[in-house]
């Protein structure tokens, strides 16, 4: 399949260039990046015959954006004009941002997730079938440690588990979430979603998510130790956006969750 990195000098797409050049099916046709950018013309160390360029990438079947939420919806018209599918993976969207990913869907493939982590996504799912399985004797903690440079907590991922869990067991997570716990809180609520979070040194990414009854526990739990992880979840979603029909699809249909 012929694709295109957006953003390809950013963290993100030096990851995905790298990625690209050890996956299967994935021929890199070009490295865009924003006009003005000091990369510009200079060559793409990891696909040697291309270039740096702000040009869009007309002759690719996919293109893969991790770049900045205001460049997306030019990004989206471009692709439409030219019938390319997408994989969306930048984040912080406003509404308008997001109601063009939605117009753009109507003619185009779109693969758009906000974490493309395989892993992190298989967790997703495992999570929503374990607390719809095991039920409110089970109570549920989840436990994320990242980098002590890390900005906000919990971690989006980490709310997303506890989302997940809380659609398991057909609750609103707003109802049923205490983030930390501290001073005399009494005893634990039956339902109660536990989330903590643990910052130090250079953890990539941990989260394990604990049922926990009187018998047993049950964990469950990711480990992130390179970035490489959301460029192969980026890869795969490219490649099954082949010959797809035109609308918005998650990494639940790449990994076979969802119709
Ligand atoms: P980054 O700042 O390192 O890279 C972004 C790159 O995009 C920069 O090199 C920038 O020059 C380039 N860019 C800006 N405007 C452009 C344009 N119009 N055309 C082409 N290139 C343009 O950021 P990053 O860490 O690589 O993250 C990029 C985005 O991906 C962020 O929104 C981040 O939150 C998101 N992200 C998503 C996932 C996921 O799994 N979905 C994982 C990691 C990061």
């Amino acid at each position: 399949m012929r694709i295109a990195i957006l953003g390809a000098a950013g963290r993100m797409g030096q990851n995905l260039l790298r990625c690209a050049a050890k996956t299967e099916g994935c021929e890199i046709v070009a490295a865009v990046e924003r006009p003005g950018h000091p990369c510009l013309s200079a060559a793409v160390p990891e696909a040697p015959a291309l270039r740096y360029t702000a040009d869009w990438p007309a002759d690719a079947q996919a293109v893969i954006d991790f770049t900045f939420h205001e460049c997306v919806t030019a990004n989206l018209a471009n692709a439409v004009a030219n019938k390319q599918a997408v994989v969306l993976g930048t984040t912080g969207l406003t509404d308008a941002e997001k109601q063009c990913v939605a117009d753009a869907a109507a003619q185009i493939p779109i693969v758009w997730a906000a974490n493309m982590s395989l892993g992190v996504n298989l967790l997703l799912e495992l999570v929503k079938r374990a607390a719809a399985v095991l039920g409110q004797g089970y109570d549920i903690e989840i436990v994320e440690a990242h980098h002590r440079l890390k900005k906000d907590a919990p971690s989006g991922t980490a709310l997303s588990l506890a989302e997940a869990a809380a659609a398991g067991r057909g609750v609103a997570l707003r109802d049923v979430a205490c983030c930390g716990r501290e001073g005399i809180v009494g005893e634990r609520p039956t339902g109660e979603i536990g989330i903590h979070a643990v910052r130090g040194g250079a953890i990539v990414g941990e989260h394990t998510v604990s049922f926990i009854s009187d018998e047993e526990t049950v964990a469950i739990a990711h480990t992130a130790t390179s970035r490489e992880a959301f460029a192969t979840g980026a890869l795969r979603a490219a490649l099954w956006l082949n010959a797809r029909a035109p609308g918005i699809y998650t990494m639940r249909h790449v990994l076979g969750f969802a119709d």
